[in-house]
């Protein structure tokens, strides 16, 4: 998803920024410089795994070919695997070193249904009516993983002492692979976890995320003939209509952060059969857990009430649901502190005119692109809308999240802008500045028992009393039957 969408500059921002890892000032410590150098000595290896996953476009829990690069690679340079974790084909762990602190990072590689588009700034379909990373999850896996791997290189030179573990987490655009990872205890003996997200402004994130849930609500019916003998048939359809009715008088006695959105998955095949089946896929959302735990109780209510008028039975099944995600100050401000280090992202003229232009063609506004790094934000009372599963690994262990430009300023999120920058140097950009941000950042981490206290001391008391507990239905992921090829 994309976490945030706010406010400001709109402009290219040029300054002497230079790639080389020579070029830093002398300052740098000595671990950095090198996580740093190693970002830039394997970066073309970087670029073109991002590449090839933006090439694969693979949807939710189908993400063979991607998992099976990212986790080749991770093997090729010395991590242990462990391949199809919490029951899913495509989730994996690379790891390597040994005892504490343990400092973990996320990697996603799930792209979109309907998306794809060439790397080009005119709409043109890669393959007709094709997937497409229009989420820009292809370089969120590629640089965690460099971000990981920069570090492993200090774990074996002696440099540093710990674990460092990739979490290769897939489906985060549909069922929440995280969620089965963390609810599999996978996260449970992590320090502090990191993760990024392709975006159009550099910084490290200080806004949370909103909760969600996600219902099936189904009602089952009896079929007539619906002129013949009407009387005989019970509608499941008038049910679902009752129950969205029900849903929208319900918006008037709802805080202004709910979100509540549903479509009909079923409802009737012919006019002239009164229909037996009929589902509601409803989604409701809030800035808090316990605010959508609160129209949830609702919600079953309204099924219930609205089956009662239709003459029908209904089944509320839960199909998955997000927790917020908890900020924490100490990691962002240990972020942000690297993310200047590294320094801000310059583009060349042909950049910053593709972006111009694929705005342009979007029919968005011209805005160049913001390399810049942001100041740190307040935390808002109330997150934008969109959710994540980071959310729930942020309930298990402190996590520190940041944001990289991939895109035009303003760019419209899921759509095929996002995918055509990330198959370019304006995403590959981006994606080198988040494992350089990231493997420093990381530096710190293991370094800093003190730093790692104070986060953790953050974290306990941002969690408070609240107890983590998967919004997930019983049983394994729904992985669907792997492609036949033809
Ligand atoms: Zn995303």
């Amino acid at each position: 998803m994309s976490i945030q969408r706010t406010s400001f500059i709109g402009i290219s921002i040029i300054c002497c920024f230079h790639l080389s890892a020579q070029n830093k000032p002398a300052t740098i410590p000595a671990n950095k410089k090198s996580v740093l150098a190693s970002v830039e000595k394997h970066q073309q290896e970087l670029v073109n795994l991002s590449d090839s996953v933006w090439k694969f476009a693979e949807t939710a829990l189908q993400e063979s070919k991607s998992a099976t690069i990212l986790a080749r690679y991770a093997e090729q340079n010395g991590f242990n695997l462990r391949r199809g974790v919490a029951e899913m084909p495509t989730a994996f762990i690379a790891e390597y070193g040994t005892g504490k602190p343990v400092i973990a990072i996320l990697g996603e590689f799930d792209a979109l249904p309907g998306l794809s588009q060439k790397a080009q700034p005119v709409r043109a379909a890669l393959s007709e009516n094709a997937p497409g990373h229009g989420c820009g999850h292809n370089m969120f896996g590629a640089a965690s993983l460099g971000a990981a791997l920069a570090i492993k290189e200090l774990i074996a030179a002696g440099k540093l002492k710990g674990t460092i573990r990739f979490y290769g987490t897939p489906a985060e655009e549909d069922v929440g692979g995280k969620i089965y990872m963390a609810r599999a205890g996978l996260f449970n003996d992590v320090d502090v976890c990191l993760d990024w997200h392709p975006d159009f402004e550099n910084k490290a994130n200080m806004q949370s995320s909103q909760s969600m849930v996600s219902y099936m609500v189904e009602f089952k019916g009896k079929s007539a003939h619906a002129a013949a003998d009407p009387w005989n048939g019970k509608s499941a359809l008038d049910g679902a209509e009752f129950f969205t009715h029900g849903i929208n008088y319900l918006r008037e006695h709802v805080r202004p952060t709910v979100r509540m959105h549903y479509v009909f998955k079923k409802a009737g095949d012919v006019p002239n059969v009164i229909p037996a089946d009929a589902s509601v896929w409803i989604w409701i959302r809030d800035s808090k857990r316990s605010g959508v735990a609160a129209v949830e109780k609702r919600m079953r209510e309204i099924a219930q009430g609205a089956a009662t008028m239709a003459g029908v039975e209904s089944s509320v099944r839960l199909t998955s649901g997000e927790y917020e995600l908890l900020v924490n100050e100490t990691g962002a401000r240990t972020l942000q502190a690297n993310m200047e280090m590294v320094g801000p992202v310059t583009y060349t003229a042909e950049e910053i005119n593709f972006a111009n232009t694929i705005m342009k063609e979007y029919g968005g506004e011209p805005k160049g692109i913001n390399g810049a790094i942001k100041p740190l934000e307040t935390t808002r009372p109330d997150p934008d809308g969109g959710s994540t599963d980071v959310g729930d690994v942020s309930y298990i262990v402190p996590e520190i999240t940041l944001l990289a430009a991939t895109a035009p300023y303003q760019a419209p999120w899921h759509s095929w802008v996002v995918v055509a920058c990330g198959g370019m140097s304006i995403g590959h950009k981006g994606m080198l500045f988040a494992a350089k941000s990231l493997s420093a950042t990381m530096v710190d981490l293991f370094e800093n028992e003190k730093l790692r206290q104070d986060i953790r001391k953050e974290f306990d008391q941002r969690k408070g009393r609240e107890v983590w507990n998967a919004m997930l239905p019983e049983g394994a992921p729904p992985v669907p039957e792997p492609k036949t090829q033809p």
